[in-house]
């Protein structure tokens, strides 16, 4: 393959990018999992993790998976076979979530919503009072949408059920949401928590996590999916000592080890701003591009991903086919229902202004090259004019 100059411009919404002091520390030699210093490294990690899931009570799991693997071990390792769960479906990871639901033979009942919309916590409501006899166990929820960019009000959907009085747990999917949009596991009384390491928290795949609480913890004896790999039970007899019952990704540990310190160094409150200038940075482009996100109101605007439908008659696929084979730009492909249809950039995870505008500048060229009709240098424009008024550190109060 030919020597690509310069560097390549990642803005898939996941992975992302990692930072240096990351990749360095996850260069180790290969080590013993059982050795008598190994805990010094994972018992940390635990509670870093902890305060970024916001909580004190819930317990963390670390899977050597994908947050796929988050999915089913939060669903296995609380509910029996046939028992009702209630999800909305409103893109293809809320999608894929329900489809694992159904296939490990639980009683889903799908609310499906608008794709560029989210869960609607009145009609969480609803369902919830019209269920009498508790049949539903819990309730699915993706926090954000990374397929339409779409963020889904977790603390409203909680005050909902609240509201309904019903007792079902609240799964909730922070796959691309948990450390850089806020995420409060113990204020929204979530009960599994799921995540992955390749976005927010800046490395690369390979670790599912799944934070879950005392109440979600108290029903496994009732829970009779099948699990192995992913049981708890597992984790629970190895954990508390700093081990694990099976061979972890010991170079992800020690990346995890870093990503953790450099979310302490920035502030979980700090990335959280930085990531909503960033984002409206890009709003701000897409609108001066005379573009339309999939997000269908600024009520579900996401701050970590925002997909950019394109004009009839356009393919995205070529813009983002176009935007790597020419500017060595990786833009996020439109899944399923809205492939060919919208473009992504995923503004998640380690980056600043300057890489966004890359991004921007990049993604409008590529539309130039293939027919949209947009102002060359309008969407970087309105992007610097937001950014050079907005600093993306937040500023001291006075
Ligand atoms: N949930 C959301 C919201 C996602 O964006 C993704 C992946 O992009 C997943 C779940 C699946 O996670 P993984 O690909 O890490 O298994």
């Amino acid at each position: 393959m030919a020597r690509r100059p310069g560097r390549n411009f990642l803005f898939v919404p996941g992975p992302t990018n990692v930072p240096e002091r990351v990749l360095r520390a996850m260069v180790v030699s290969q080590e013993d999992h059982r050795s008598p210093i190994f805990p010094e490294l994972t018992k940390p990690l635990y509670e870093g993790l902890k305060k970024v899931f916001k909580t004190k009570d819930g317990q963390v799991f670390i899977f050597p998976s994908s947050g796929t693997g988050g999915w089913e071990a939060a669903l296995t390792n609380t509910l029996a076979p046939g028992d009702k769960v209630l999800t909305a479906r409103f893109g293809q990871f809320s999608h894929l979530w329900t489809d694992m639901a159904q296939r490990l033979g639980l009683d889903v009942e799908v609310q499906e919503e608008e794709w560029g919309t989210g869960a609607h916590e009145e009609k969480i409501e609803e369902a919830l009072v019209a269920d009498k006899e508790h049949r539903i166990k819990a309730v699915m929820v993706v926090h954000n949408e990374t397929a339409t960019g779409v963020t889904s009000n977790i603390g409203a959907i909680r005050k909902a059920m609240d509201a309904a009085g019903h007792p079902a747990l609240l799964f909730v999917d922070s796959v691309s949401g948990l450390a850089s949009i806020d995420f409060r596991f113990d204020e929204w009384k979530v009960d599994c928590a799921v995540s992955g390491s390749q976005k927010g928290l800046m490395l690369p795949a390979g670790l599912g996590f799944v934070c879950v609480s005392q109440k979600a913890l108290g029903v496994r004896k009732n829970a009779g999916l099948n699990k192995v790999y992913f049981d708890f039970q597992d984790h629970i007899n190895t954990n508390p000592s700093g081990y694990f019952p099976y061979t972890p990704a010991t170079p992800l540990l020690h990346g995890l080890r870093e990503a953790l310190q450099c979310i302490e160094d920035e502030g979980l409150e700090n990335i959280f701003h930085r990531h909503h200038v960033l984002a409206e940075a890009t709003r701000r482009a897409v609108n001066a591009w005379g573009l339309k996100l999939c997000a269908k109101s600024e009520r579900w605007h996401s701050d970590t991903v925002s997909a950019i439908m394109v004009p009839e008659g356009i393919d995205a696929a070529k813009i983002i086919r176009h935007a790597y084979d020419r500017y060595n730009l990786a833009l996020g492909a439109g899944l399923s229902k809205v492939a060919g249809k919208v473009f992504r950039i995923g503004h998640i995870g380690d980056l600043n202004e300057l890489m966004l505008l890359g991004a921007i500048a990049g993604a409008e060229m590529s539309m130039l090259d293939n027919g949209v009709k947009i102002q060359a240098g309008s969407g970087v424009g309105a992007a610097q004019e937001y950014l050079r008024d907005n600093p993306i550190e937040r500023q001291a109060a006075t």
